[in-house]
């Protein structure tokens, strides 16, 4: 009986991983595969959606197309992925390659007629299956920065036929991995006010004890009632020193197995309840990413398996329990935490105090703080918990609280301007105060009536602010009235201080010119092969627009035979 049942479960195994084919892709590049970045690995507010591949710190590697299919989707953005293309594959399955630099000559002819039909760099374009067909090995772009990249890398992803990202390891990606993943704190949750860790019944660091096969122990705690832990962990690879994301977690209570999260697949609505599975308050105040091994209410992630009480262990006497957590890369190194426990059954020495303010806001309901000018509108499931909120508004600075608590929801902050004059009120603006020195930062502000109003995410101090200084133009490569016949680019740099820009647009002759925007060394670029017709004298013209309408034009002439 009990060997059938272990069959049954290696064969379910084997079959859930066969489920992805293993040799219908290949590798979307020509070098060894190193990874800067695994698939659902903890990022600021979102898992990872697919693997950052190294591209030896240089751009212009050549893209392939994986598998057979069609351009379904062309995106070019400002921010995000950048330059990213969408391949969909007969067998359903999309393949994503983000951040590139360009694409290949025949979808670059396609998509820089659509940006010039449309006067816009940024552009979002879905082509019929019959237009951009794509064979498996197909040059289709060269890898790039574009986007929100820190540095030279391909993004890559797969995704099912419902838009949800697969682990594209799943799909037989090949990556060198010998080494374990490791742990770098352990934290102890005593929840309810009778459990206790060591007599505390605070959330407690645990000393953790590396052993030298590579697993790691914590010896003798005294602990009573209700317990969850928590805990640092990444995997590094055999080819590159960055830190990456684990596969799989699980845990054992007495030989029991009690939680397990594993990162194959998510959608891109439970992404952001990524804030829920960390400790946000303790990521917040200490840059630590802990993943916490229990599952607390309103969480929704598909991620978790195996789970018993939540996770959570209790300790009814003084009988001694082992804790287990088994961490697992993609290609099976596994790393062990035994946790020895000793139960003592007493009171805690101390309990954790809570905070009380005010204004106390119940999660499942909505909630209206006003206070002179400004207005907060929390909606129902704004919050995944229930708390006490410091609010206050002092000479138009609004203090909602600290940025320590995950926010599920976008909630409304308004401001009331029937007290301002009317030529006063263009430029107004509802800043958050941010970093260090607390620099006002614009937040999307939208006028209606008397009311100026901004959709955040953010908790924090919000303040009233004006910008008055209009975008800044410059050019690069090139002087008025010079002579450009040689030129293969045309250059201006473009800033603004206050609320930043919000929109650009050039011309040549009065000719719309397609200027690509790279926000990181904030360069517009014109590129004179794409045969926008130019004269001998010609006269270059860009208008730059700040987020409250300040504008600036920049008019210059150049000359070309
Ligand atoms: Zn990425």
């Amino acid at each position: 009986m009990h060997k059938f049942l272990l069959f049954f479960l290696l064969s379910y195994s084997v079959f859930s991983q066969n489920q992805y084919p293993q040799d219908y892709f290949r590798s979307p590049l020509d070098i060894n595969i190193v990874l800067a970045g695994t698939f659902a690995e903890l990022r600021s507010n979102h898992f990872h959606s697919g693997l950052d591949i190294k591209t030896k710190q240089i751009e212009g590697l050549k893209v392939y197309g994986i598998a057979d299919g069609y351009v379904s989707r062309i995106k070019i953005a400002h921010f995000g992925y950048g330059k990213a293309l969408y391949v969909t594959h007969p067998n359903g399955y999309t393949s994503v390659y983000a951040h590139l630099q360009k694409f290949s000559p025949k979808i670059e002819d396609y998509i820089k007629a659509k940006q010039y039909e449309k006067e816009s760099f940024e552009i979002e374009v879905f082509p019929t299956p019959e237009e951009l067909k794509i064979t498996k090995g197909e040059l289709i772009a060269y890898s790039g920065n574009t986007g929100s990249s820190s540095g030279p890398h391909l993004h890559f992803e797969i995704r099912d036929n419902e838009e949800r990202p697969i682990n594209p390891m799943l799909f037989g990606v090949d990556v060198k991995d010998t080494r374990k993943p490791t742990i770098s704190n352990v934290y102890a949750y005593p929840i309810g006010p009778a459990s206790h860790v060591n007599g505390s019944n605070k959330k407690q660091k645990l000393r953790v004890i590396p052993q030298k096969n590579g697993d790691y122990k914590i010896e003798d705690l005294k602990a009573f009632g209700t317990i969850g832990f928590a805990l640092e962990t990444i995997d590094r690879q055999d080819l590159a020193a960055n830190k990456n994301g684990v596969y799989n977690i699980s845990t054992y209570y007495n030989g029991i197995q009690n939680f397990e999260i594993d990162f194959k697949r998510f959608s891109f609505e439970e992404t952001k309840h990524l804030n829920r599975l960390i400790d946000y308050s303790h990521y917040k105040d200490k840059k630590q990413k802990l993943q916490k091994l229990f599952i607390e209410e309103n969480n929704p992630l598909s991620l978790y398996d195996n789970i018993i009480d939540s996770g959570y262990i209790t300790i009814y006497d003084s009988t001694a329990s082992v804790y287990k957590a088994k961490i697992s890369d993609f290609k099976g190194n596994e790393t062990n935490l035994d946790i020895t426990l000793k139960g003592d059954v007493k009171l805690p020495d101390d309990v954790e105090e809570k905070v009380t303010t005010q204004h106390y806001i119940q999660h499942d309901l909505e909630a209206e703080l006003e206070q002179d000018n400004f207005k907060v509108s929390f909606y129902k499931d704004t919050f995944y918990d229930s708390f006490f909120i410091d609010f206050s508004v002092k000479n138009d600075t609004l203090t909602l609280h600290k940025p320590v608590l995950p926010v599920k929801k976008s909630f409304t902050i308004s401001y009331d301007i029937s007290n301002f004059k009317e030529e006063d009120l263009k430029q107004l603006y509802i800043a958050e105060l941010i970093g260090w020195n607390n620099w006002p930062s614009y937040s999307t502000t939208k006028r209606k009536g008397n009311t100026l109003s901004t959709y955040t995410k953010d908790l924090g101090t919000y303040v009233l602010a004006r910008d008055t200084v209009a975008p800044t133009i410059k050019a690069v490569n090139f002087k008025d009235g010079s002579w450009l016949s040689k030129y293969r680019y045309l250059k201006v740099k473009i800033n603004d201080k206050g609320t930043g820009i919000s929109n650009y647009r050039a011309t040549i002759n009065g000719q719309w010119i397609l200027m690509e925007y790279n926000y990181k060394n904030k360069i517009l670029t014109y590129d004179f092969n794409d045969a926008v017709k130019t004269e001998t004298k010609n006269k270059l013209k860009v208008i730059v627009t700040d987020n409250v309408g300040n504008n600036t034009t920049f008019e210059t002439t150049f000359f070309r035979k």
